[in-house]
């Protein structure tokens, strides 16, 4: 059986030391070698990221220079169309295989509204949802038929790494106060942003004044 492969997606504008925390833990916690950073590509209708797709690549290189845990994906910022999460994880479990343990890394709060995703019952079919803890979101999902849906196919460590996909394992991850929207706040307003981001990232913003202005 090939060990569990992680994917970790998000927008990353920017990239924070709660993503990279989270997914260090997890890393430890499941055995798990290798976490793939997916930058995406944000439609056009939603607000837009603040750095464009090149810098948040930039500081998502420089963000993991130092720690081989971490590669990056770029394949949802290289169509000129925003991808659904679900095709690029066809993509995905075409790439690595039927039976490899295959991983989507979320926060609480992503978990909160995956049923907005497109055809987000069918995630399971193609990965395991790791769901790290966030600060300051409910538990439960609202929703009582989406939280059964969770309940349901609530899996353990053993579960994931020996199950090529079905679960969502909720992980007893830190508790990180850290959110790239505070951070964009803090950085408007020149406020430090020591601790939340690794150094490499915050030079890289000093020098090119990126979210200096709105
Ligand atoms: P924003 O504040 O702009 O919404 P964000 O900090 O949530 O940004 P994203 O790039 O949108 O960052 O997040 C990517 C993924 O990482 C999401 O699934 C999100 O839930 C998760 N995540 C982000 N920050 C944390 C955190 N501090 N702890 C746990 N998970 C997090």
């Amino acid at each position: 059986m090939s060990k569990l492969r992680a994917w970790f997606g998000g927008t990353f504008d920017p990239i924070h030391n709660g993503h990279l925390n989270c997914a260090r833990e997890l890393a430890t916690l499941l055995d798990i070698d290798n976490v793939t950073l997916l930058p995406n590509n944000v439609p056009p209708h939603r607000p837009q990221p603040e750095a464009s797709a090149r810098q948040r690549v930039e500081l998502l290189k420089l963000a993991i220079h130092d720690d081989p845990l971490f590669s990056i994906d770029t394949r949802e910022l290289e169509r000129d169309t925003p991808s659904w999460t679900i095709d690029t994880l066809t993509l995905l479990r075409a790439e690595v295989g039927e039976t490899t343990p295959l991983a989507f890394i979320i926060g609480q709060d992503s978990l909160l509204s995956i049923n907005r995703w497109e055809r987000w019952q069918e995630i399971l079919d193609y990965c395991h949802l790791i769901v790290a803890q966030r600060p300051g979101y409910a538990s439960q999902h609202s929703d009582s038929k989406v939280q059964a849906w969770i309940t349901r196919h609530n899996a353990n460590v053993p579960q994931l790494q020996q199950q090529p996909c079905g679960g969502i394992f909720l992980a007893d991850t830190g508790l990180y106060t850290i959110s790239a929207t505070d951070i964009r706040r803090r950085l408007h307003h020149g406020l430090s942003c020591q601790n939340l981001l690794p150094d490499s990232v915050i030079d890289y913003i000093a020098t090119t004044g990126l979210y200096r202005h709105r």
